[in-house]
C-alpha cells in the first residue's frame, strides 16, 4: 500500500478512538471525558462508551494516559511526532 499526499494531510477516522471493548463508561467512567481540555470527548449514552465528538485535538495525552482501562488511543499525524 502506498500513501499519497492525500492520505497525509486529510484523515478519515478521528485522531482519538476508543476500544469499546475495554471502556467502562458504562460503569460510570468518565475520565477522559473529564480530562480533555477542549472537551473533546463525549459519552454516548445509549452505548455507554466514549468517543470522540469534536475533531480538533490538541494531542496533550491524558485522555490515553488517564484511561483506568487503556481503551483510548490517540493516534499523533505523523508530521506531529
Ligand atoms: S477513560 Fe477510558 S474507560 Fe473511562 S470513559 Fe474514557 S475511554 Fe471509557
Ligand atoms: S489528546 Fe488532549 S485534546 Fe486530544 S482528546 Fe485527548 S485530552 Fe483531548
Amino acid at each position: 500500500m502506498s500513501y499519497t499526499a492525500h492520505d497525509i494531510f486529510q484523515r478519515s477516522a478521528a485522531p482519538v478512538t476508543v476500544d469499546e471493548s475495554k471502556c467502562i463508561a458504562d460503569k460510570g467512567c468518565t475520565v477522559c471525558v473529564d480530562v480533555c481540555p477542549l472537551d473533546l470527548l463525549a459519552i454516548d449514552v445509549s452505548k455507554g462508551k466514549a468517543y470522540m465528538k469534536f475533531d480538533e485535538c490538541w494531542y496533550c495525552m491524558p485522555c490515553e494516559q488517564d484511561c483506568p482501562t487503556g481503551a483510548v488511543k490517540v493516534d499523533i499525524p505523523y508530521l506531529l511526532r
